[in-house]
């Protein structure tokens, strides 16, 4: 927490889904409001799982207003905020922005401003998703939140993210992103399945 004083800290949280990543940024952020640090959060276009404009995790009774970013081109959203007086920016679901997001990022350590990310670090496929791998390497913190495995009966540490499709694993091939009838659930590693024939 103290670490976020720092000019250009980064910190990424991740993780698979039901990990609570969402909660655990909303903290990070509620704790700022005793700080005199100010900070904005904002969300890609791609997440309508919950209400626009906030960030909102399952269980949690704290939200955030976020502001929504066009994934392939954030920063078209972001331009007007770098020169208002702002400490902290945070971006949920960063998993979704394209790699813009790492570029983005770097600049704002460099001119000084602090980064919260939070997003899925690997995809349904268990292969490093969008621009996580980029800002994980740059990270000063590294937060891996781990879930509880959704396989019937299992319950052990889950850091996958299993796509089910009308109730069965979709196939490799599937597109990376659906955001639609497909299902989501934790799993370990002996339970995630991504059939690829
Ligand atoms: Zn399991």
């Amino acid at each position: 927490m103290s670490d976020i004083y720092t000019p250009g800290y980064l910190e990424v949280i991740c993780g698979p889904m039901k990990s609570g990543k969402t909660g655990r940024l909303i903290l990070e952020l509620k704790r700022l409001d005793h700080t005199n640090l100010n900070y904005i959060a904002f969300k890609p276009d791609i997440d309508n799982r919950f209400s626009k404009g906030k960030l909102v995790s399952r269980g949690m009774s704290e939200e955030i207003d976020a502001k929504i970013l066009n994934s392939e081109d954030p920063w078209r959203g972001l331009e007007d905020y770098v020169l208002k007086d702002i400490d902290v920016f945070a971006f949920d679901e960063a998993n979704f922005f394209s790699n813009e997001l790492i570029k983005i990022v770097r600049d704002f350590q460099i001119m000084g401003k602090s980064v919260l990310v939070s997003g899925l670090d690997l995809d349904f496929r268990g292969e490093p998703f969008g621009p996580m791998p980029g800002l994980l390497a740059m990270a000063d913190r590294v937060v891996k939140l781990p879930a509880g495995c959704d396989y019937e009966g299992c319950g052990k540490r889950a850091n996958r993210t299993q796509r089910l499709i009308d109730g069965k694993p979709a196939h490799y091939n599937s597109p990376l992103i659906l955001v639609g009838d497909e299902e989501y659930e934790a799993r370990c590693l002996e339970h995630h399945e991504v059939p690829r024939s």
